[in-house]
């Protein structure tokens, strides 16, 4: 029998195995939530030329300090420069994002000047530079957009976008197939018979991998039958990552690592310290040179479970292969509730977050923490962690939290 890792061991055991995934080149319109593989530069100035921040003339500034009439001459508007620039006493009609002309050092706005007979009077006097936007004054010539390892938002589809970038170098989407293990598995939908219960981990887990940037690719249900298992694993073997829920614990019909192993998947580590989650598989199919391993995780069946081990391990797994960091940062925040347990494991409660002027504070979402009360999922920001040796963090007392989102 083998010793639980502590949670940190095992993550630190899977993300040893994680092989980045190939780049590809993905149009800009569909890389929303990718990861960029390589670094940007902008090729051009943004933006690239001097322009007007505003509807009005563009002139020589020193041209307004008498506030003497000024001949129009002609006009620059957006996206049609004018032919000319202003000579001395002369301006030109200019909209906002217009091409400045030669010759005008500044915009005197519309809303301060009158125009009578094709000339312009000025109101005020306006000073060098005044409503003109220089040309990089945004971003230079070659300068850095976005780094690597970057998940793309509309942010940076936007500079992107600017810079003149229709594709972009992404890391690949990491391929998985998600099994969910058990005779008593139907799927949402259908009505149960008696001892059957919906298939809430197929669902839970396709959405944690679609939020971790991944690909959600087959699998399926494995029956509690060892060659039907094994057949349906076999078939799946050829993506990046395996997710299996259930079926690997102990029980007369947990028959997933023994169909593992008999397809060549090494065990890595077998059970964690913690709570829930402690029957938590993992193991590795290698391959030769050039070709990528595929990492399998047995996760266990009770759904808080599934999805809390999914969080710890498989999710960060599944970042690392496209150049994320594993999780988001840990904070400290004070539980509101006090809790006890044994000491031994560490316990991962769901807890909903509230900043105050006094810091975070964790409000654990269910009294009950089982691992079979999915509700405590419902509205939790971040799992609160008590430590293994720990045996009791009395009300108010500070505690470590994983952030969920
Ligand atoms: P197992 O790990 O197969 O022993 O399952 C542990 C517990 O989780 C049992 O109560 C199962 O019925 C339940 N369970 C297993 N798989 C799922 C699933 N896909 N959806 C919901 N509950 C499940
Ligand atoms: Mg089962």
């Amino acid at each position: 029998m083998s010793v639980p890792l502590p949670p940190s061991r095992a993550r630190e055991a899977v993300l040893a195995e994680v092989v980045p995934t190939p780049q590809e080149t993905v149009p800009l319109e569909a890389c929303l939530g990718r990861v960029t593989a390589a670094e940007t530069r902008s090729p051009l100035a943004l933006q690239p030329f001097d322009n007007s921040a505003m509807d009005g003339y563009a002139l020589r500034s020193t041209d307004t300090a008498e506030l003497g009439p000024l001949r129009l001459v002609g006009e620059s508007r957006a996206g049609h420069p004018a032919v000319s620039g202003p000579g001395a006493g002369e301006a030109v009609w200019i909209s906002t994002g217009a091409m400045l002309p030669a010759g005008a050092d500044a915009v005197l706005p519309v809303e301060d000047a009158r125009e009578e007979e094709g000339a312009v009077l000025p109101a005020r006097a306006v000073a060098p530079g005044e409503n003109v936007r220089r040309a990089g004054e945004d971003v230079g010539p070659g300068e850095k957009l976005v780094p690597a390892g970057t998940r793309i938002g509309p942010a940076e589809i936007a500079v992107l976008a600017a810079a003149g970038f229709a594709e972009l170098e992404c890391a690949r989407r990491p391929t998985v197939a998600v099994f969910s293990s058990g005779d008593e598995l139907v799927p949402p939908g259908e009505p149960l018979g008696p001892g059957q219960i919906h298939d809430s981990n197929r669902a839970a887990l396709g959405a944690q991998i679609l939020e971790a940037g991944a690909a959600p690719d087959g699998g399926g249900r494995l029956p509690d039958e060892p060659a039907a298992a094994r057949e349906a694993l076999a078939a799946a073997l050829d993506r990046d990552f395996l997710l299996i829920a259930g079926g690997v614990s102990v029980g007369r019909h947990d028959h997933v690592k023994a169909a593992l192993g008999e397809l060549d998947v090494e065990e890595r580590f077998w059970r964690v310290a913690m709570r829930p989650g402690g029957p938590t598989w993992f193991g590795v199919l290698p391959r030769g040179a050039g070709e990528r391993p595929t990492l399998v995780f047995g996760l266990p069946g009770n759904p808080v479970s599934a999805m809390v081990t999914f969080h710890l391990f498989a999710g960060p797994a599944l970042r690392a292969a496209v150049g994320l960091a594993p999780l988001p940062p840990a904070m400290r925040a004070t539980l509101v509730e006090g809790y006890a347990k044994k000491p031994g494991k560490a316990h991962y409660l769901r807890a909903r977050l509230e900043l105050t002027a006094e810091g975070w504070r964790a409000h654990l979402t269910r009294e009950r923490q089982g691992s079979h009360v999915l509700t405590s999922m419902l509205g939790a920001d971040a799992l609160a962690v008590i430590p293994a040796e720990a045996e009791e963090v009395p009300a108010g007392g500070t505690v470590e939290v994983e952030l969920l989102r």
